[in-house]
């Protein structure tokens, strides 16, 4: 008989009742530390004072009035996402899926309104990750999501990541835009190179192109700089977020440039819950501390200092962890093990993981850990490879 929640997951049987900062706690009180952040979302770890008072503040208030009228709130983390990045404009929805798919349209209507509507493909990635619905998983265009679900949605073209050369010879008269993330994520923790990131914005000048960057999971603060394109000094015309944007509260936004934004008008698309004023207390709540002084060099320091210790991790332990990449708190441990098996006994140890492609270990530690925190995991991973071994 078929499960009361619809069985597209498999989870773990373990609950969590409460969380505190890096750790997660079960109701009978054990203790689990945390790099996961709810895959990449809960970025100030969990129950964060200032985001708690901010959502309790607001939930007596007003929760949702619908975008039929004016939201201050929204109007000011817009501006805040605007001050703070390339974006002229945001609009606010409720998940990644939402915000790439946002996109996606914005780039056929520009061309649309530039008078060239045959012009509505987008060039992705090979292993590319960017959400759920029939135009994400077409962009994603991983068979393991497309299947069964047929006819696959027309128009995404798909080329090997990082390879620059592959990708200029796949733009052709139909090309709308270019749409990658700067760190691929569920594809396996892969960082794209800053010289492949400053060819894609010189292939979209030379060709009319627009530049999309998927930024769900590696935004919003991740890799120590607000957006992960920001290391490469590049500068795009769309970029999708959500996961840490809400700090666990669901939301999500497509950030674009005047340009790109310029045939997006009164009626072309919309949300019924995006940008209510419960999401954008959370919204205003997070980046009140990601863009406070010193907090993004802080991530980017305990980033240095986790990579150098998992490097340190893999050159001990060969047989079970064989590279580390990433960038930022955004860490991926390629395994010489099944990494499943191995985020299960780290699990039994303590530490909670992710995985990320076939054969990766994926963290995504709260962008608020110290040092003790660090040691913390570290000596459980070198426990658990002791053991494994
Ligand atoms: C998680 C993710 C998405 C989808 O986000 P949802 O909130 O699950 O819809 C899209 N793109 C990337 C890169 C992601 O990591």
């Amino acid at each position: 008989m078929i499960s009361a929640i619809l069985p597209t997951y498999n989870p773990a049987d373990l609950a969590f009742e409460r969380g505190e900062g890096a750790y997660l706690f079960t109701a009978d009180d054990r203790r689990f530390l945390d790099f996961t952040s709810g895959i990449g979302v809960t970025s100030l770890g969990h129950a964060h004072p200032h985001i708690v008072k901010a959502l309790k503040e607001q939930a007596s208030k007003l929760w949702h009035c619908s975008n039929l009228y004016t939201i201050p709130d929204q109007q000011r983390l817009a501006e805040r996402l605007v001050a703070n990045s390339f974006a002229d404009t945001a609009f606010f929805c409720n998940s990644g899926g939402e915000a790439v798919e946002a996109g996606i349209k914005m780039a056929r209507r520009y061309h649309h309104g530039a008078g060239h509507p045959e012009r509505f493909r987008i060039i992705c990635a090979e292993n590319a990750f960017h959400g759920r619905t029939l135009a994400d998983i077409a962009a994603g265009g991983q068979e393991k999501h497309t299947q069964g679900f047929g006819p696959v949605v027309d128009g995404f073209d798909h080329v090997p990541f990082a390879n620059l050369n592959a990708l200029r010879a796949a733009i052709g008269e139909e090309t709308a835009a270019i749409l990658i993330e700067p760190v691929q994520g569920e594809g396996g923790i892969r960082p794209a190179p800053d010289d492949y990131l400053q060819g894609l914005r010189a292939a979209a000048d030379e060709f009319g192109l627009l530049l999309f960057f998927d930024e769900v999971q590696c935004g919003m603060g991740r890799t120590g700089r607000f957006f992960a394109h920001e290391w490469a000094g590049v500068t795009p015309d769309i970029v999708a977020v959500a996961k840490g944007i809400g700090g666990g509260f669901p939301l999500g936004a497509c950030l674009a440039s005047e340009k790109a934004a310029a045939s997006m008008d009164s009626g072309s698309h919309g949300s019924t819950y995006g940008g209510n004023p419960l999401a954008m207390a959370a919204g205003n709540a997070v980046l009140d501390i990601l863009l406070g002084d010193g907090f993004l060099d802080h991530v980017a320091t305990m980033g240095t200092l986790l990579r150098e210790r998992l490097d340190d991790l893999a050159t001990c332990h060969r047989g079970i962890v064989t590279d580390v990449r990433g960038l930022g708190l955004m860490l991926g441990l390629e395994c010489a093990v099944p990494n499943r098996d191995l985020m299960t006994k780290l699990r039994g140890n303590g530490l909670l993981t992710l995985t990320a492609g076939d054969h990766v270990l994926r963290m995504l530690p709260p962008l608020v850990i110290e040092e003790s925190h660090v040691d913390e995991a570290m000596e459980i991973l070198e426990k658990t490879c002791r053991e494994w071994e």
